[in-house]
């Protein structure tokens, strides 16, 4: 699109540029498709443009993409939009991004996001796009330059803060290029940048409680000056210890602890996963009639029948609260799956476990449960008796943050054609489950 194009757009669209909704328009061609070019588009991926405005990106996305889903927020320009773009299962919604609900995107294969993004909400932008309940894969984003350096900043800078600690943890970020005022109309009165954020894979997450981690960083940051220990009173008693094992002088100031040492001092104030090897299973017969008792591990390895529960938690209006299993989980990591579920314990019976359960996964207390399906063991339940319940619950949830990466209430029509359209986003058991209910 180029700044003639923009210009005969606006006046036959009888519409302005407004400032109020950072309506800068890109008006070079050549950087826009190598902007595109960033999300690698391939056959069957689901392309999310964030504010497409007259459509700069969206040409060249609308030319590869199998699937587009288009949120904009200004009225102006949504009928234009709708009919240059909205064709087949391409989708454009007027809506504002911050209040889009991330549950629409699952189910409809690998989502990647993309927007030159208002610059007035960019950070909400970004949290929101990039947090657990964001099904994306990449995030190609462009910036406000001093946010993006703040995003891939380096330990020790003064750009480098809660944000580039927290958005790194699961993100790897890069700053992809720079890009001068001159090829917007209007021109901003910032420079502009280019980031991509590719989700990091499992093996480069560490396992620890996030919730930990985010509340030291944030308050570690809260004043830049200050030592870490005067940010951190409860660590005070052994401030000495922990930094003499961090190896920085006790007067570190947040700045200077790189990344990994953020995680390190997480790992002190709460050491992480819990050993699930040494845990105690009752190992059953065909009749599920309890004969002996094993480790977690050989109870797995030897493919021992054992006892499972899982529990549908379903709100007033029948949604059903899924849960997504932590990345760090030893079985089917990352997938969707019943509102809470785990072993059943040596000794314990069903209905204990299920309590249990519900406490350690969700942090509720149990509510009324109705028993349905009994699952017998099988290779792709891994040799479980599975009992589940139902009950009717609202929430709020507590997600343990090592055992669930996140979790909401879905309708049950989405649940069956998401489960339909990509069976490989949720765990065989619940998939077995939901034939049951
Ligand atoms: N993508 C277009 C381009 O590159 O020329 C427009 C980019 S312009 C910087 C930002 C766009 O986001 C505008 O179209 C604006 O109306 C839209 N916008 C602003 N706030 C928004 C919000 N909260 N949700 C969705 N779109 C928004």
């Amino acid at each position: 699109m180029t700044l003639s194009d923009i210009q005969r757009l606006l006046a036959e669209l009888e519409t302005h540029p407004t400032r109020r909704l950072g309506q800068n328009f890109l008006h070079d061609q050549n950087l826009a498709r190598s902007i595109v070019a960033l999300l690698d588009i391939q056959p069957g991926d689901h392309i999310v443009e964030i504010g497409p405005g007259l459509g700069a990106l969206t040409e060249f996305l609308a030319t590869q993409s199998t699937r587009l889903t288009l949120i904009e927020k200004d009225s102006r320009l949504i009928a234009y939009l709708k009919s240059k773009f909205e064709h087949g299962t391409n989708r454009v919604f007027h809506a504002d991004a911050l209040d889009f609900d991330l549950r629409e995107l699952w189910g409809d294969g690998p989502v990647k996001v993309i927007g030159n993004l208002p610059y007035y909400v960019s950070t909400p932008l970004i949290a929101k796009y990039a947090s657990a309940l964001s099904p994306a894969s990449v995030l190609v984003l462009t910036l406000q330059l001093e946010l993006a350096q703040r995003l891939g900043a380096p330990h020790d800078t003064s750009s480098y803060g809660a944000m580039t600690l927290c958005t790194g943890r699961r993100w790897d970020i890069r700053l992809e290029r720079k890009l001068p005022a001159s090829v917007f109309f209007p021109r901003p009165k910032v420079e502009s940048a280019v980031i991509t954020l590719r989700r990091k894979p499992r093996s480069k997450v560490k396992a620890l409680d996030e919730t930990i981690f985010e509340s030291l960083v944030r308050r570690g940051f809260s004043e830049r000056r200050k030592q870490l220990r005067n940010l951190l009173p409860e660590l005070k008693n052994d401030w000495e210890k922990i930094t003499t094992a961090l190896g920085v002088t006790p007067t570190v100031r947040a700045e200077q602890l790189s990344p990994s040492q953020w995680e390190s001092l997480t790992f002190t104030v709460a050491p992480s996963a819990a050993q699930h090897g040494a845990e105690c299973f009752d190992v059953v017969d065909e009749f599920d009639h309890v004969v002996r008792s094993e480790f977690r591990d050989v109870v797995h390895v030897n493919n021992l029948r054992h006892r499972a529960v899982h529990m549908l938690l379903f709100n007033a209006t029948g949604e059903l609260y899924l849960q997504k299993r932590s990345i760090w989980k030893d079985r089917n990591p990352g997938l969707w799956d019943s509102s809470a579920a785990g072993h059943v314990d040596s000794g314990e019976d069903y209905l204990t476990a299920a309590r249990r359960e519900l406490q350690e996964e969700l942090g509720i207390e149990a509510p009324r449960l109705t028993p349905f399906a009994r699952l017998t063991p099988s290779e792709s339940n891994g040799w479980e008796f599975i009992q589940t319940y139902r009950a009717l619950h609202e929430g709020p949830f507590h997600p343990a943050p090592l055992e669930v990466e996140t979790g909401a209430f879905f309708p049950m029509e989405k649940i069956r054609q998401w489960t339909s359209s990509n069976p490989h986003d949720f765990s065989p058991v619940f998939l077995e489950i939901l034939k049951a209910l």
